[in-house]
């Protein structure tokens, strides 16, 4: 049995840290395993909010009087943290958003309206969520452009061979997931821009899952865009960033058209603002990007590394122990995986298991976790998810995968 954790972390600490954990769920201390989903908060995010809303909460950047400006130095602020966190060159190429989904439509609408013609080819992969597959088949759909697939393999991992027999000459866009949050893989998100660039595409990471999970520089990927949500990384619901090349951001026009985001207007023309604000179209949701920087902080205190070492551990333990479950059938077994794991039980109903699993304090996800195509590669409707964040401990793992026998116990 494995029990390996990051020896530097105090978890019993780090879990006071977040209120939500104390709690009973059916009469069960709640074990928390959906954190692809979303993770949950600290108090130090959480008391962000109210501190703003409490203190300083103004409209930000137009505004002279001091509660103003408080407020626009702290949303500024958030900007420059997430500079440092995802190593971008500039300030200016962070875009505040609503998160991942939110990010990738902007590009798709921004830059695809634009630039996208009729034959063209966008290429993602067969892992993708849907909010990196149907803006591209919308844009696609308008423009006349054509979505293609990379396939993955039985352990759920796609192959650099495939990616670069579908970049041909066409190929405008490559969008593809760092991590699966269906199956955890990791997907070589830099070997695949250099092979985009070559065919001179643009390389598209969805972050979603990879900011709490894997290193994200982005100068090092050299990726033209990076989308993420700070809900699946201690941050509020609704929130989120879109980082992108400057030159690439400053051809761009905007799909969104109001305040902020203009430079002058005029009934007869009207002029965009500078880049990031000319994406950033009326009131943004100021709290929760405010409360979004302590987030990346408290990531940052903790360590990105130390947090991966645990969560690598929790990961390989539960592989172990949910071996041991008669009918496991494992989805995603890539070499490189964040901390999901995803399976099937013979003759046991995903929401079945689900549902018990709440009765026992257990909360995990079942379903197609917005990605059914490849559920349907997998020829499954759906799978049962856990998965891990830093507050989750071997001990949880263990209960998860007794509990699990009971229930194959029960249907046997
Ligand atoms: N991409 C991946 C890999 C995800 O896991 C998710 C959310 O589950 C998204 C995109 C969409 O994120 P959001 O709903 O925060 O926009």
């Amino acid at each position: 049995m494995s029990t390996a954790v990051a020896p530097k972390l105090d978890i019993q600490k780090i879990r006071k840290d977040f209120p939500i954990l104390e709690q009973k769920v059916n009469g069960k201390p709640l074990i928390y395993f959906d954190n692809a989903a979303t993770t949950q908060k600290p108090k130090q995010v959480i008391n962000a909010i109210s501190e703003y809303y409490e203190g300083y909460n103004a409209n930000i950047h137009r505004g002279l009087h001091s509660l103003a400006e408080k407020a626009t130095t702290a949303f500024e602020d958030s900007r420059k943290v997430f500079q440092k966190f995802i190593n971008a060159a500039e300030v200016e190429e962070v875009i505040f958003t609503k998160g991942t989904t939110d990010g990738i439509n902007l590009i798709a609408n921004a830059y695809g309206r634009k630039f996208l013609q009729e034959g063209d080819e966008i290429l993602i992969t067969a892992m993708e969520h849907h909010s990196n597959i149907v803006p591209w088949q919308m844009i696609a759909e308008e423009k006349g452009a054509i979505l293609k697939v990379v396939p993955v393999n039985a352990k759920g991992e796609i192959s650099l061979d495939d990616v670069e027999k579908l970049i041909t000459d066409k190929t405008k866009i490559v969008s593809v997931v760092y991590a699966s949050n269906s199956l955890g893989t990791v997907n070589p998100v830099k070997d695949i821009a250099k092979l985009a660039h070559a065919k001179n595409a643009l390389m598209v990471v969805d972050g979603a899952q990879a900011s709490s999970h894997c290193v994200v520089d982005v100068q090092n990927l050299d990726c033209d865009f990076y989308a993420t949500s700070g809900h699946k990384m201690y941050g509020p619901t609704g929130c989120g960033i879109l980082y992108g090349k400057r030159a690439i951001l400053e051809e761009m026009t905007p799909y969104q058209g109001g305040g902020e985001m203009i430079d002058n207007v005029s009934f007869e023309k009207t002029t965009y603002n500078d880049i990031p604000y000319k994406f950033e179209a009326g009131t943004p949701n100021i709290a929760d990007v405010v409360a979004l920087k302590k987030a990346a902080e408290y990531i940052d205190a903790i360590g990105k590394d130390n947090i991966m070492a645990h969560e690598q551990a929790l990961t390989q333990h539960a592989h172990e122990r949910l071996s041991e479950v008669p009918g496991i059938n494992f989805y995603g077994t890539a070499a490189e995986k964040v901390s999901v794991v995803s399976f099937t039980i013979d003759n046991v109903h995903p929401y079945d298991a689900g549902m018990m699993l709440d009765a026992k304090g257990i909360a995990v996800r079942t379903g197609h976790h917005c990605t059914q195509p490849l559920m349907d590669h997998f020829g499954i409707e759906g799978t049962i998810r856990a998965s891990f964040s830093v507050y989750n401990t071997i001990e949880e793992i263990d209960f998860f995968a007794d509990s699990l026998k009971d229930i194959v116990a029960k249907f046997s």
